[in-house]
């Protein structure tokens, strides 16, 4: 069949205004957050049911096609852009967006793959329940995209990752067949736990296209402080303080460099310094609890109060109403975007045991200073799941793309550094296009028999992002 001939087939299954064949059409498909990928697709298919996707990938995977899922373009290792050579067909899921059922008295919530996380979270407020996930990105990802991604955020410390917000999960596999595995159970243990495998896998296992999600009550009181220090070890310990003291109340624990802050200062709009003289390093921390009558403010005061006569807390402001709380939340959210305004950034997303961030930090700042003289690391992120963006932005005035031919050689030395601590070099963003190499490097070769053993059980044509994580 000529392409002309997929594209009419397509046109008769999910309408004509759905595929998306003229050129500015499909350019926002196609370029991505980072700028590392620009993609070339013949087409973009725009499904807006589970049906749809069905015959769509029957269709695909019944003539060699190949399909890339695409969910709210916002990933970071550039799986959902189809390839230079222009064979990838994209599958946007931005049409399948309602919200299915929301159960408050159990706690759930069932939902399209193509629901806004920042709509979900609003979703759950509106019948007084909290869906916990919050990335920077919420505003534009989706929620399928989130689940294939297994994503991390802010909210892991005490919520968990992606992962485990779920309780149900409906696939379309690559040869069209519909799973359906929304149940609504916190207990069920019939053998293997199927949805497990689809979370995380980027899209190459099969199309998620509804899930059923685990609500929690909504947080009464809220306390959010913005904390000068002058180290990580610093930080380290008020993390472990706060945390045996506060357990499950603390629910946020980031950390952020004085260099950082700069950075959202300058280019960040309504960014402020919520301190008045400068520090090293800054965390922002979240009590908050689900009961009224829990003292949040007490706690937190003396939490910090204690961390200062101990001499960790350098200096602290507490948020005085919801504006304020979010205009912290701000800066830390606006941590990543601020960093393309500097020049070149070398990312890494890794992962060590908590207790290592700080000699892993000490370590891998000096390494990189001693490769790149004059280079600003950014490392940021979550302390408290021992996750951080060690981010690297180029010395002031270098030469962009010069510094940006280095990525792979910083990568190598971090990456060697992480290995030493025990690390992921992925933590929560994923493999995709970007880390695929590196897997190999990570992976015992048992692990990666397995892995692909798995992938050809499920789309044994290949049919779903070929040549993304494996
Ligand atoms: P996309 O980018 O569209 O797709 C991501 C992957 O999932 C691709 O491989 C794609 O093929 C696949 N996919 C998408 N939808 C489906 C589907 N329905 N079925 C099967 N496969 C699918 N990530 C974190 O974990 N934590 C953070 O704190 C965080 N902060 C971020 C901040 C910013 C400013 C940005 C730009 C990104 C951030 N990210 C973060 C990364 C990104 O937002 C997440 O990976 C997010 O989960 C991707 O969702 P998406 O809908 O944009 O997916």
């Amino acid at each position: 069949m000529a392409r002309n001939d997929h594209a009419a087939q397509f046109a008769s299954l999910i309408g004509a205004a759905n595929v998306l064949t003229e050129a500015a059409d499909k350019a926002p498909y196609l370029v991505e957050w980072r700028d590392l990928y620009q993609g070339v697709t013949p087409m973009v298919l725009r499904p807006g049911s589970t049906a749809e996707v069905s015959a769509v990938l029957a269709h695909a995977d019944a003539n060699g096609l190949k399909i890339v899922p695409q969910g709210g373009n916002t990933g970071l290792v550039g799986g959902q852009i189809p390839v230079e050579s222009g064979e990838e067909i994209v599958l946007s899921l931005g049409r399948m967006n309602r919200v299915r059922g929301i159960d408050p008295e159990g706690f759930t919530i069932t939902v399209e793959a193509g629901v806004v996380l920042e709509t979900l979270q609003r979703e759950a407020e509106a019948v007084d329940r909290l869906f916990p996930l919050a990335l920077g990105s919420q505003g534009s990802c989706q929620i399928g995209g989130n689940l294939s991604t297994n994503a991390g955020g802010t909210a892991v410390l005490a919520y968990g990752n992606t992962r485990e917000l779920v309780l149900g999960l409906e696939v379309v596999l690559a040869n069209g067949d519909v799973w359906n595995g929304l149940r609504a159970l916190r207990k069920d243990n019939t053998g293997y736990d199927l949805k497990q495998l689809f979370i995380g896998a980027e899209g190459t296992l099969g199309v998620i296209t509804a899930a059923t999600l685990k609500l929690f009550p909504r947080p009464k009181k809220l306390e959010v402080a913005f904390v000068g220090l002058a180290d990580p070890h610093a930080a380290l310990a008020l993390f472990s303080a706060a945390k045996a003291q506060a357990g499950p109340i603390l629910t946020g624990f980031e950390v952020m460099p004085r260099v950082g802050l700069e950075f959202c200062l300058r280019h960040l709009a309504g960014a402020r310094d919520p301190l008045a003289g400068e520090h090293a390093w800054y965390v922002l921390m979240e009590l908050s609890s689900g009961t009224d009558a829990f003292p949040v403010r007490d706690l937190m005061e003396a939490i910090l109060g204690e961390a200062f006569e101990k001499g960790l807390v350098e200096d602290a402001a507490f948020a005085e109403s919801v504006a304020q709380a979010q205009a912290f939340w701000h800066i830390r959210h606006g941590m990543s975007e601020v960093q393309r305004y500097e020049g070149g950034s070398i990312k890494h997303d890794v992962s060590v045991p908590v207790a290592s961030i700080p000699a892993f930090l000490d370590a891998a700042m000096v390494a990189v200073g001693a490769m790149v003289p004059g280079c600003r690391p950014v490392p940021f992120g979550h302390l408290g799941d021992g996750n951080i963006h060690f981010n690297v932005s180029q010395p002031v005035g270098a030469d962009k793309e010069a510094y940006l031919a280095r990525w792979d050689e910083m990568n190598a030395l971090v990456h060697g550094i992480v290995h030493a601590f025990n690390g992921s070099i992925s933590a929560e963003h994923g493999i995709g296009r970007l880390k695929r190499e590196l897997l190999r490097e990570v992976k015992s070769p048992l692990e990666l028999d397995l892995m692909r053993r798995v992938k050809a059980a499920f789309d044994p044509n290949d049919t779903l992002n070929p040549g993304r994580v494996l």
